[in-house]
């Protein structure tokens, strides 16, 4: 892939997250080349923007093609982004300068090229749609389940969005129990802080059997954890990988009832253990889901990673056509 015309369909992707920022070399939705460099995402993304611009640089050089014969550059960002504008909405604790870049500008000064950027859990949905579990489907939703629960829906054959960019993109801040946990989005009782990455540590240490459990001696307590000694017979593993695929899954049937899929995709780190997630779901949905026209689907991601970076050419190529 040498010469200009086969890079006109390459694209410069860039998955940015609280701790990596994941650079991927994407060619007919397929990432042939990636790199990764750390966030730092307690500092400003200013700061990081020379970092990326090098690897940027080096991924094109070690594949023989030149930053500017690109299709253009995507940004998948843990924000609220009004894909319109360019405009990056909030920041939550991390990249505390990102309401004010200018990542547009950026992009044009530094290599020529256009910009696209998107909400992370949406730019995977894309993906997803366009290339992966959700092919040949217009009506779906997708939940992340990592660190926060990160939503999106396609809504027929439409990426949904709202006024301000954020339709969709927050029901793992849908109200679960009124009375619940507070969550640092503002709200009580949200998905995200009854069942997530983030909240995990907090749920366990609030069991009482949680001193008598094996989970108390994990170097690392995460969701692997909780499944693998879950699977042992560990009682507090037991209750809360319970607590949490019921949170999933409820949260599931809101996204059903709000959007009208046909398929619910789910991706994201925990999904390590899809073999227990998957079919879990699936039967809480046939039960509790209120679809009298049929059977809404549970399918695990199949892009993983890739999903953000894959779905940088449909988002160009979408705000091409928008501007
Ligand atoms: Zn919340």
């Amino acid at each position: 892939m040498t010469n200009s015309s086969s890079a006109r369909l390459s694209t410069l992707a860039c998955d940015i997250g609280a701790t990596r920022i994941k650079l991927g070399l994407v060619h007919e939705a397929k990432v042939i080349a990636q790199d990764m460099i750390a966030s730092y995402s307690e500092g400003p993304l200013a700061d990081r923007l020379p970092d990326l611009a090098a690897a940027f640089r080096k991924l094109c050089a070690a594949n023989g093609i030149k930053p500017r014969d690109c299709a253009g550059i995507s940004l998948s960002l843990p924000s609220i982004v009004d894909a319109a504008t360019g405009r990056i909405l909030a920041e939550y604790g991390r990249f505390r300068d990102m309401p004010g870049l200018d990542l547009r500008g950026w992009a044009k000064a530094e290599f020529g090229l256009p910009l696209a950027l998107e909400n992370d859990a949406r730019m995977a949905t894309i993906g997803e749609w366009r290339h992966g579990a959700g092919r040949g489907c217009d009506d779906l939703v997708m939940i992340t389940l990592g660190t926060g629960l990160g939503t999106s829906a396609i809504c027929q054959g439409r990426v949904l969005r709202g006024k301000h960019g954020q339709a969709g993109c927050l029901c793992g801040h849908l109200t679960l129990h009124y009375n619940g946990r507070p969550c640092g989005c503002g709200n009580i009782g949200c998905a995200e802080a009854e069942a997530s990455s983030k909240f995990l540590s907090e749920l366990a240490h609030a069991r009482p059997d949680f001193a008598q459990s094996a989970l108390r001696h994990e170097p690392l307590l995460d969701f692997a954890a909780v499944f693998r000694r879950a699977a042992e017979g560990d009682a507090c593993a037991l209750a809360i990988r319970e607590h949490s695929l019921r949170v999933w899954s409820a949260l599931a049937v809101n996204l059903i009832h709000a959007y009208d899929p046909e398929l619910v995709i789910v991706g994201g780190g925990i999904m390590g253990s899809a073999d227990v997630i998957q079919p879990a779901m699936q039967a809480y949905i046939d039960q509790h889901a209120h679809t009298p026209w049929g059977r809404v689907r549970v399918v695990p991601s199949q892009l993983g990673d890739a999903a953000a970076l894959i779905a940088g050419a449909w988002l160009l190529q979408e705000q091409s056509l928008s501007l």
